[in-house]
């Protein structure tokens, strides 16, 4: 981040220094192209429109401003940012980034949504708040009860905009920016802007700067040769799918790029046992260490270069056959010109994708950028790589065999052919040479989840207010598939637990979840019939609560 490479770095962007220590410590080396474009106008304390999907780093571009504004160590209880957005799985990890990006200034941070119990986030309001992070039927209501003072607010953000309205909440965000200052500073950010967006933020925000983080009239034609997949894996299972997929790709020699410092220095770690010869490029590293890590790998001593976008710039890697990106990069542009580093020269290069369920817009985004199709598979299954080892193997015999020069080994198949049939013998040779070829068994269990199939957004009329964790209602009609969920009330389960962990977890969003019961021992909630499959998958690999729940589909009486 302070590094010598040109472009736009945080300092640059006037952030004070406990921001670019924690962004520092975090190993974020550059700015993403929303946070280079939103930072310094928000900082100033101009209203803003921003376009931008999960996985541009939209969130530091909202929450660094207002940290940047915010008092240090204040002790003031009412709070002088409120962030409002869809559901309470965003509310926690958009809480925990401002908690991160503001350890340093001792931001108190609140983040506030239904399903959650009320009384502690009531005491939490009492002993004093700088930035609550709500959805808007919890905030409503902790507005109505009294609890919750707008009175102090400096800026409001609305996250995932075009969610909240598709999830009934408009009649709710008026009245809650009703209760907040004229002379606050207003932020929108939205993946999509429908007509009903504009209006909002015509009545609401002032003279915004307008920031769209997709221009799709960039690049398109410009793309490569290149093959290029995304394969869609949960997070956690992330290293497992990459180290699967490379065994299967067998690439000559890879650039893997990663997000930031911490996230090239593990998984270079976690590659190399896997018996790859993985070596790690970032921005942290000498002049010195970068040289000897590219003649390494220009040297064929090493296969996987694991690297930030900021260590890679200019690198011009002959032999390169694949890009990796282990996560969706922030900005389309991002991504054609990372894969520009293969398919040169009439070569065909590989690009893949690992993404998330939840980063299907920006994929969708990248695509149209790109100018070329992404073809989304599923992870390699353990039967696939044994099959695809196979393949390795009996091709690598069957280049010995066209060698020839066996003559010296006759002795031991001769020798061994008078015990044994023939076969046998060349049975346990292949074995052999298979497990010297230093495959590491694999047999982890990937989930596997897939995109939801159809991800345009239908229009919706509003419901009134309903909370993510009130009882969520049926959205466009569809066949629907009731499941069974082992855990209840007993557990200490809520509506809004389930609808997290399913959107959390799938390409589904609230809006596609049906009505939720919740028994004494069990809950029954419905799902959209096409995507059940992925959503009993899904919540058998994650934990509700703290548990592992049995799933499955319910076969009582509907
Ligand atoms: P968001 O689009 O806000 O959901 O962010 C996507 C991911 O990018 C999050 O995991 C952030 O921690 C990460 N991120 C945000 N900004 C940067 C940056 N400048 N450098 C590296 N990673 C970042």
């Amino acid at each position: 981040m302070t590094d010598d490479q040109d472009g736009v770095t945080f300092e640059r962007l006037g952030l004070r220094p406990e921001l670019l220590g924690a962004l520092g410590a975090l190993g974020y080396e550059e700015p993403t192209p929303i946070q280079q474009e939103a930072i310094p106008p928000l900082v100033e304390g101009r209203d803003l429109l921003g376009q931008a999907a999960t996985g541009t780093g939209k969130t530091a571009a909202f929450a660094l401003p207002v940290l940047e504004r915010l008092t240090a160590h204040r002790r003031e209880k009412a709070p002088v940012a409120l962030v409002l957005l869809p559901t309470r799985e965003l509310a926690v990890q958009v809480s925990e980034a401002f908690h991160r990006y503001g350890k340093d200034l001792g931001a108190r941070v609140l983040p506030v949504y239904g399903g959650a119990p009320i009384v502690r986030q009531l005491r939490s309001l009492e002993s004093g708040v700088d930035v609550v992070v709500a959805t808007p039927g919890r905030a409503l209501d902790l507005l109505n009860r009294g609890s919750l003072d707008l009175g102090d607010v400096a800026t409001v953000v609305l996250d995932e905009a075009d969610e909240m309205l598709d999830m009934g909440f408009a009649e709710d965000l008026e009245a809650i920016l009703d209760e907040t200052p004229e002379t606050r500073q207003t932020v929108l950010f939205s993946a999509t802007m429908p007509r009903r967006l504009d209006s909002l933020a015509r009545r609401h925000l002032r003279d915004p700067v307008r920031i769209t983080i997709a221009k799709e009239q960039a690049a398109a034609g410009e793309a490569p040769r290149v093959r290029q997949t995304a394969y869609v894996v949960p997070r956690a299972a992330k290293p497992a799918a990459l180290g699967r997929v490379l065994d299967i790709e067998a690439p000559t020699a890879a650039i893997v790029f990663c997000r930031t410092r911490e996230e090239v220095d593990s998984l270079t770690e976690t590659l190399n046992g896997r018996g790859y010869r993985a070596e790690a490029l970032h921005g942290g590293m000498s002049q010195e260490q970068r040289d000897r890590v590219m003649g390494r790998l220009r040297g064929g001593t090493a296969d996987l270069l694991v690297a930030t976008d900021v260590a890679a710039r200019g690198l011009d890697i002959e032999q390169l056959t694949h890009v990796v990106n282990y996560d969706v990069p922030s900005a389309p542009e991002s991504y054609v010109h990372r894969i520009g580093r293969v398919g040169r020269a009439g070569r065909e290069g590989v690009a893949i994708t690992l993404a998330e369920p939840r980063e299907h817009r920006m994929l969708k985004t990248i695509e149209r950028v790109a100018g070329a199709p992404i073809s989304v598979q599923t992870v390699p299954t353990v039967a696939d790589l044994r099959a695809r080892r196979l393949d390795l193997t009996r091709a690598s015999l069957r280049e010995t065999l066209l060698d020839g020069d066996l003559d010296g080994f006759r002795v031991v198949v001769e020798s061994l052919a008078d015990e044994f049939d023939l076969v046998e013998v060349a049975l346990a040779a292949v074995k052999l040479a298979h497990e010297a070829g230093g495959a590491v068994e694999d047999d982890e269990e990937i989930p596997q989840v897939s995109f939801r199939p159809d991800s345009g957004k239908a229009p919706r009329a509003g419901n009134g207010g309903r909370d993510a964790g009130a009882r969520p209602r049926r959205s466009a009609g569809g066949p629907a598939a009731r499941l069974f969920v082992g855990l209840g009330r007993e557990a200490g389960i809520r509506p809004g637990d389930l609808v997290g962990a399913i959107t959390g977890e799938t390409g589904l969003t609230g809006r596609d979840i049906g009505a939720i019961e919740i028994h004494q021992r069990f809950a029954l909630v419905e799902v959209p019939a096409p995507a059940a499959d992925e959503v009993i998958r899904a919540l058998k690999a994650t934990m509700i609560k703290g548990r592992k729940a049995t799933v499955r589909r319910d076969k009582g009486p509907a």
